[in-house]
């Protein structure tokens, strides 16, 4: 408790604000949370918190924080930014304790707004983090609220695409738990495509949120991608279907938080090596400095600059080898960002038994037969009220490619509801 007064001690309370107003894409109210803890009223800071985000237990624990609050923190200046996301997990995680809850501190607001739109409905595609703020904000405006999801439980990529050593499943139960007690209902094993359908929820709904996310790892297109012992990261953590990593070696392709998440999880479940191949340097990596600190603590190699030029396999169509060639970062006209350029000459190989490509993710094909309209990468295309191409569908999250942190995931559907809420 001395330490998180400390933490809390620490911060200056700001009039500008830049950790709220710059560095949280929910814009929580920081100082003042803070300054509660300071004052001993967690359930204040907890209330507060309330006003803008439904997913304090998990952000305060997941969120790139550094690249977010932290990094825009006054105190960051000239030392260590205040730990904002402790403080946020620890505001939860107390106020779960002393049985505090979000219907506490909504429940006189939903009960007045349901005699204004107590009459309309709107179906939530999808429990994570995208659909949960929305299905948690509508309900707050006194709107009647269903989920539809896929499995039996809530929590979409939270639940089962986040390991339990970066986010405990306790969180994500007790988070669903405040959400569900706004009084939203659930319809599990539901998926649209395969036993649900847009025309019939569109007949009974005033409106569709879509949130059910992208979760398809993206192909690199090298030579080999396709042999045994080559898996997609994504699809490797929602399905939980490693294979017997215990005396591997095992490579990851990609540098975000899911590359991350992927190696981690691979050395705890017993691989002899798991590598890391980067194309640009630790730099440019856009997964969070803690998570890759950590994963280098726990043995994970990185090779920073590598690019993959074939996987390499043997009579039985098995990966045994991975070709590699090293990059020079270059700036080229026109580029936001350093390029990766192969060294001509500079190939090498490496022995691997698995590998595991964690570069992106795409929505699932099905999402193509909607008759809705997608980007060019896939992703559904919003407007800047959220809404599809079918104006009673709205879209947020990963799926309508959105940044892809859960903040900001959140704040999609905290915004969505904001617009569906105007517009029926
Ligand atoms: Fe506190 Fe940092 Fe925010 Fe200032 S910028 S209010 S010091 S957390």
């Amino acid at each position: 408790m001395e330490e998180i007064k400390n933490k809390a001690q620490y911060c200056l309370h700001c009039k500008v604000k830049p950790c709220s107003l710059k560095g949280c894409p929910l814009g929580n109210n920081i100082p003042d949370f803070i300054e509660q803890i300071k004052n001993n009223n967690y359930a204040k800071a907890y209330e507060i918190l309330c006003q803008t985000t439904v997913l304090p237990g998990v952000c305060g624990r997941i969120c790139p924080h550094q690249k977010q609050c932290q990094g825009s923190c006054v105190r960051g200046i000239k030392g260590e930014p205040v730990a904002i996301g402790d403080l946020e997990a620890f505001v939860f995680d107390k106020a779960m304790e002393e049985g505090e809850n979000l219907l506490k501190y909504w429940e006189e607001e939903i009960e007045k707004n349901k005699k204004i739109r107590g009459n309309k409905k709107v179906a939530v595609i999808g429990g994570g983090p995208s659909g949960l703020t929305a299905a948690a904000f509508l309900a707050k405006a006194g709107i009647e609220v269903i989920i539809y999801e896929k499995y039996n439980e809530l929590g979409g990529l939270l639940r089962y695409g986040i390991p339990e050593f970066r986010l405990e499943k306790s969180i994500v139960k007790e988070t669903i738990k405040n959400i569900l007690e706004l009084g939203i209902k659930v319809e599990y094993q539901k998926e649209l495509g395969k036993n649900l359908s847009l025309e019939e929820l569109k007949e009974k709904y005033d409106a569709i949120f879509l949130g059910f996310g992208a979760n398809c790892s993206s192909k690199m297109g090298v030579e080999g991608e396709e042999l045994e012992g080559v898996f997609g990261g994504n699809e490797l953590l929602e399905y939980n279907l490693h294979p017997d990593y215990k005396g591997k070696k095992v490579a990851i392709v990609g540098g975000g938080n899911v590359a991350m998440d992927c190696a981690r999880t691979v050395k705890r479940l017993g691989a002899e090596e798991v590598k890391v191949i980067y194309r640009r340097a630790r730099e440019q990596m856009p997964a969070e400095d803690k998570e890759i600190e950590e994963a280098i603590n726990e043995g994970v190699e990185f090779l920073f600059q590598n690019n993959i030029v074939k996987i390499i396999g043997n009579k039985e169509e098995k990966v045994t080898e991975v070709e590699l060639i090293k990059t020079e970062l270059v700036q080229k006209e026109g580029e936001t960002r350093l390029v990766p350029v192969n060294i001509e000459k500079s190939n090498y190989k490496i022995d691997i038994d698995y590998i595991i490509m964690a570069l992106g993710a795409n929505p699932a094909s099905y999402v193509k037969e909607l008759a809705l309209e997608l980007n060019r990468w896939g992703n559904i295309e919003i407007n800047e009220n959220y809404q599809t191409s079918d104006k009673k569908i709205y879209a947020g999250g990963d799926l309508a490619g959105v940044k892809g942190t859960v903040a900001w995931a959140s704040y999609s559907g905290r915004e969505a509801a904001k617009k569906i809420i105007e517009n029926i």
